[in-house]
C-alpha cells in the first residue's frame, strides 16, 4: 500500500538538488536584498535583481563593505533563508503528502508557502544586538546607490562600500565624493532620523541608534580613507616595486611614509602636523570602538596621544568629531589626486 510513498521518498533522494520554484521579492526599484555570510560582517547591501542574476558568476560573489568572497547562494538574508527553508518544506510536505495520500486512496488538501517574505528585514541597521529596521524616511537618506565602473553593475548599501558585489572592484576611488556626502548627509538629518526610529521603537533604541551611527560613521570614514589611498596608491607607476602589508594605509605614519618613499611627497604636504595628530587621534578612536568596544586602556592612551580621556573611560563620538574626520579625510584625498596626477603625467 505505501510502494508509492516510498518511491517518492526514493526519487527525493536519488534527486538530490530537487528544483522548487520560488517567488523572490524585490523592492521597488527592482533591487534584491542581499547579506553578507562573513561572521564578523553580516552586512546588508542591495543589487538590481538583473544584474545578480547576469552579472554576478555563479563561483563567487563579494560583500561590497568588507570584500569578502564566498559562494553567491550564501548571500541569503536570514528573512531569504527563513522563507525559502519555509517553502522547501511545504513542497516537500506537499510532495509527500500527495503520494501518502494516494496511497491510502484519500485526498486531502494542503497550502502551499506564504508568499511573499517581509522584504523590511532588508533595510535593518545593526545598532547594538537586535537589528533596528530603519524608517524608509531614514533610508532616503542613508541609502547609497552605486554603479561598478568595471562591469556595470548595480548595487545599495547603507552608508559606505567598497566593492563590486560582482567583480570585487574596489571602487573608492570613484565612490570616493559621494560617500563623504551621504556621511555627511546621514550626520545632518541625524537627529530626525533618531526621531523616527525613537517613535517606531522607542528612547532608548532611538539614542543607542544615534551612538552606533555615529561611531559607524567613524568606522566609515576609516576604511574609506585606507581603501581609498590603497587604490590611488596603485595607480602610481612605481607603485608594483614596493611592497606593503594590507593595512599598512590604514596607519597614518605607515602610510605617509609609503607615499613619501614612492614619490617623495607625504601627508605633511597637505595637512598640519596638528592636523595629522588629530587625524590620528581619530583613527585610534575608530580602532577602540572596533576591538575593545570603545573602552580606553593605556595603549589607547599611548598611541592616540588622546588626553581627553584616562583609562577605564569609554569613548564618546560626536557629529562634529565625524564631520572633521571628513574634512581631513577629504583634503588628504585631493592631496594624494594630486600626486598620483603629478607622478602620471
Ligand atoms: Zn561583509
Ligand atoms: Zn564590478
Amino acid at each position: 500500500m505505501f510502494e508509492e510513498f516510498e518511491r517518492e521518498l526514493r526519487n527525493l533522494e536519488l534527486n538530490q538538488g530537487v528544483q522548487i520554484p520560488i517567488e523572490i521579492a524585490i523592492d521597488e526599484k527592482g533591487y534584491l536584498d542581499r547579506s553578507c555570510p562573513h561572521c564578523e560582517c553580516r552586512a546588508c547591501f542591495k543589487v538590481l535583481f538583473e544584474d545578480w542574476r547576469d552579472k554576478v558568476p555563479d563561483a563567487a560573489a563579494f560583500c561590497p563593505k568588507c570584500g569578502a568572497k564566498d559562494d553567491p547562494k550564501l548571500f541569503k538574508t536570514e528573512s531569504q533563508n527563513r522563507y525559502f527553508h519555509e517553502v522547501a518544506k511545504a513542497y516537500l510536505v506537499e510532495r509527500l503528502d500527495k503520494a501518502l495520500s494516494r496511497a491510502v486512496r484519500r485526498t486531502r488538501t494542503k497550502r502551499i508557502g506564504t508568499g511573499f517574505f517581509d522584504i523590511e528585514m532588508s533595510v535593518s541597521y545593526q545598532a547594538g544586538p537586535t537589528p533596528v529596521v530603519l524608517p524608509s524616511s531614514a533610508l532616503e537618506v542613508l541609502r547609497q546607490d552605486f554603479q561598478c565602473e568595471q562591469c556595470g553593475c548595480r548595487y545599495s548599501t547603507i552608508g559606505a562600500a567598497h566593492f563590486c558585489p560582482a567583480c570585487g572592484h574596489n571602487s573608492a576611488t570613484a565612490d570616493f565624493e559621494q560617500t563623504i556626502d551621504t556621511i555627511l548627509k546621514g550626520v545632518d538629518s541625524l537627529d530626525e532620523i533618531g526621531l523616527a526610529v525613537t517613535d517606531k521603537y522607542d528612547i532608548d533604541v532611538g539614542a543607542n541608534f544615534k551612538k552606533k551611527f555615529l561611531e559607524n560613521q567613524i568606522e566609515d570614514l576609516v576604511t574609506l580613507f585606507q581603501r581609498t589611498s590603497e587604490a590611488l596608491f596603485s595607480e602610481l607607476p612605481n607603485a608594483n616595486s614596493i611592497a606593503y602589508n594590507i593595512n599598512a594605509f590604514q596607519n597614518l605614519r605607515r602610510g605617509s611614509e609609503l607615499w613619501h618613499s614612492a614619490t617623495s611627497s607625504n601627508y605633511q604636504n597637505y595637512l598640519t602636523k596638528a592636523e595629522l595628530e588629530e587625524m590620528t587621534t581619530l583613527f585610534e578612536r575608530r580602532h577602540k570602538l572596533s576591538h575593545t568596544e570603545g573602552m580606553v586602556d593605556q595603549l589607547y592612551v599611548e598611541k592616540s596621544g588622546d588626553s581627553a580621556y584616562k583609562v577605564g573611560q569609554r569613548l564618546v563620538i560626536r557629529e562634529t568629531h565625524v564631520k572633521r574626520l571628513a574634512e581631513l579625510v577629504r583634503r588628504l584625498v585631493d592631496g594624494l589626486r594630486e600626486i598620483v596626477a603629478e607622478s602620471n603625467s
